[in-house]
């Protein structure tokens, strides 16, 4: 057995190329960095729409074999950004993508938004357990956006998070562990006003038919519920191309990106967070492991 990193970060998404929108430059950051970084996708986005027309035939509505392509993306997504360990919770396929909320995909009996929280949330318990994460980033209570699975994906964090370090729960799954910090994601009101008007001042209309607005961006924030900064700008190429390996669901144009709905929006490298559990060492941390005992 290998000893384990003496820093360790745990990141819990919902789809394959969440990970690279949030926090592809902090997780290329830690990477560098020496830190153990480990990703837990839940589903493998099978009800993504598909942007490239030669990739169309891969969506759920046509040959469903979107699930199996992400998988590789995301992999070509992880080498870019240095990281080793990526798993899917419970195993590639476990739990379906549940489409957008309200979509009757919601009720297909495999997808993620049907699953039982404890059950799931007992998988990411396990890998908690094993790996003993000093830090977590997931999802906060409307999941950034609303959709279904990013709901789902923090409540299951959230839940293990409990669980991992409650003696009772699972001896089976290994000792208990409790994860010193959790964070979530958010972006802050001013660095979305601001990339907006980056974008706008690129005149980047010519390249994607419109721009988004900052209600397109999940997890928006007023700047004073931020309690962590990432200065990833030193990983904005691992970034970048981290995001390019999805290309079923991004396209990349310089540091402006746009999801299926063909509107530009600014690519961050500064990448932020609430801290949820633990203690902050600053106002405004700049590094997630400050303060923690490694
Ligand atoms: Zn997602």
């Amino acid at each position: 057995m290998t000893a384990l990193s003496a820093r360790r970060l745990l990141l819990v998404h919902a789809h394959p190329d969440d990970e690279s929108i949030n926090n592809g430059a902090t997780m290329a950051k830690y990477a560098a960095e020496g830190a153990h970084v480990t990703l837990v996708t839940c589903t493998l986005g099978e009800e993504g729409e598909v942007i490239p027309p030669d990739l169309a035939h891969l969506a759920a509505d046509r040959d469903d074999t979107l699930g199996p392509h992400r998988i590789g993306e995301l992999a070509a997504a992880m080498a870019a950004l240095g990281v080793e360990d990526h798993r899917f919770l419970g195993g590639p396929g476990r739990y379906r993508d549940s489409g957008m909320m309200g979509a009757p995909q919601n009720d297909h009996p495999d997808c993620f938004w049907q699953a039982d929280v404890d059950e799931a949330a007992g998988h990411l318990v396990a890998v908690i357990r094993e790996l003993r994460p000093q830090v977590m980033i997931a999802y906060d209570r409307n999941g950034g956006y609303g959709h279904p699975d990013h709901i789902q994906a923090h409540r299951v964090a959230m839940r293990a998070f409990e669980l991992a370090s409650d003696t009772g729960f699972r001896p089976d799954l290994g000792a208990p562990h409790e994860i010193a910090k959790v964070y979530w994601n958010c972006v802050p009101r001013s660095a979305v006003e601001e990339g907006f008007a980056r974008l706008r001042a690129a005149g980047r209309e010519s390249l994607f038919p419109g721009i988004a607005t900052v209600d397109d961006v999940p997890g928006v924030v007023d700047d004073t519920e931020v309690t962590a900064a990432v200065d990833g700008s030193g990983y904005a190429g691992a970034k970048t191309a981290a995001m390019r390996a999805h290309a079923s669901q991004i396209a990349v144009d310089g540091p402006f990106f746009a999801l299926s709905n063909d509107l530009g929006q600014p690519l961050f490298v500064h990448e932020h967070y609430r801290l949820v559990r633990g203690e902050a060492a600053a106002d405004r941390e700049g590094d997630l492991f400050a303060e923690v005992t490694v």
